[in-house]
């Protein structure tokens, strides 16, 4: 990967970073708990709200895996392993990091560990 190419990859982790930081702050608000003041609920009834808190809950799991991740892949930028697979230790493709910057492995071994 030359210089170009890791500038391309270390913007497309950092967007992904900032996004996902965005949306943990704001699925941390739809997860709070419900009210239970009927006015403050609107037209919402407590199992449709108590519905959407859990599922506020459960992308927030998701976003938190994922911004481990890319935590992940940062530290790979300072050691110089980034692009790297972590099972094969061939150069991931390049069209497959700016897709998904917070690749560990490359497609060969992530379809080989999806088997
Ligand atoms: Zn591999």
């Amino acid at each position: 990967m030359d210089n170009q190419q890791q500038q391309q990859c270390r913007l497309a982790l950092q967007a992904l970073k900032a996004q996902l930081n965005d949306e943990i702050v704001s699925l941390q608000q739809s997860a709070q708990p419900v009210i239970l003041d009927q006015q403050a609920v609107g037209r919402v009834s407590r199992g449709d709200a108590l519905q959407q808190q859990n599922m506020a809950l459960a992308n927030l799991a998701q976003c938190r895996l994922r911004l481990h991740e890319v935590l992940h892949s940062e530290q790979k930028f300072d050691q110089a392993e980034y692009g790297y697979c972590e099972g094969c230790d061939k150069v991931i493709n390049l069209s497959r990091l700016l897709a998904r910057p917070d690749s560990r492995y490359c497609l060969d071994c992530q379809s080989a560990s999806e088997q």
